[in-house]
């Protein structure tokens, strides 16, 4: 069933988010040659709870740590396990919290040190493909909207989507319907009306769509062991279009 939140529900969400950016770009800036994954985890359950939000990722599904670390052909929900990293690595960090009972979800792929040209265009595209993702959810739009605006800048630039992991409605869950999937037609699925959050989440893969999941059941990797990168954000349909509840204000 899909909800759609009343203003005072968004202002919640709005407030989870608004601390999950910021938790976020804490995270982002610790990423460095040398750093562990464990520490990034650590970093995160402390900011997230000195903002008076839970880490709803602790034990979600029986997830062991409180944020995905992926790190090149690692594709979503790696798990902080102590690997140190190192200088061109590029590291996916997909973080969630809970604030007075709502979800904010988000992340980011960022680079370690200096990375190679081909994987600072993969990380800009996939970037891009979120921003337009976001733009395409407009009341009136349709889902498929969304998936068709992430799928073509993916593909034209030479990418390809990975279909078994999508976005998502989010409200007092992480994972409410619908789901979003990155690809798409345009005007299929359901309408986009205001009131309607969801986390919108392209995964881009450098080589081939094809997947596996590791033994410890969670870490995902490429099939072919190109890299992957992803970046998501939760939005708040309003009667004029999307409005970014996990981007931080621009800086004046
Ligand atoms: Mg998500
Ligand atoms: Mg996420």
């Amino acid at each position: 069933m899909i909800t759609l939140k009343r203003r005072e529900e968004v202002d919640l969400m709005r407030q989870a988010g608004r601390r999950l950016a910021e938790v976020l770009d804490h995270l982002a800036a610790l990423v460095a040659p040398g750093v562990t994954t464990t520490e990034i985890d650590r970093a995160a359950n402390r900011e997230i709870r000195r903002r008076a939000s839970f880490p709803g990722f602790l034990g979600y599904e029986g997830f062991p740590k409180h944020l995905c670390i992926s790190v090149n052909n690692q594709v979503v929900h790696g798990i902080p396990d102590g690997r140190r990293l190192v200088e061109g690595d590029i590291v996916s960090l997909d973080c969630g919290l809970i604030y007075q009972g709502w979800w904010a979800d988000a992340g980011l792929t960022v680079s370690c040190g200096e990375v190679d040209q081909e994987g600072a265009r993969l990380i800009r595209v996939t970037r891009e493909a979120l921003e337009l993702g976001i733009a395409a959810a407009v009341p009136g739009n349709h889902l498929g909207d969304i998936g068709h605006a992430v799928q073509t800048h993916i593909e034209t630039n030479g990418y390809s989507v990975v279909r078994g992991y999508t976005g998502h409605g989010i409200g007092r869950d992480m994972h409410e319907a619908p789901e979003v999937p990155n690809h798409g037609f345009p005007g299929r699925g359901i309408e986009i009306r205001p009131g309607l959050c969801l986390a919108i989440e392209p995964i881009v893969n450098e080589g081939e769509p094809g997947t596996l999941v590791e033994p410890d059941g969670w870490t995902v990797i490429t099939a072919d062991r190109r890299r992957s990168c992803y970046f998501e954000h939760t939005i708040a349909i309003g009667s004029d279009g999307a409005e970014v509840l996990t981007r931080l204000p621009e800086a004046v």
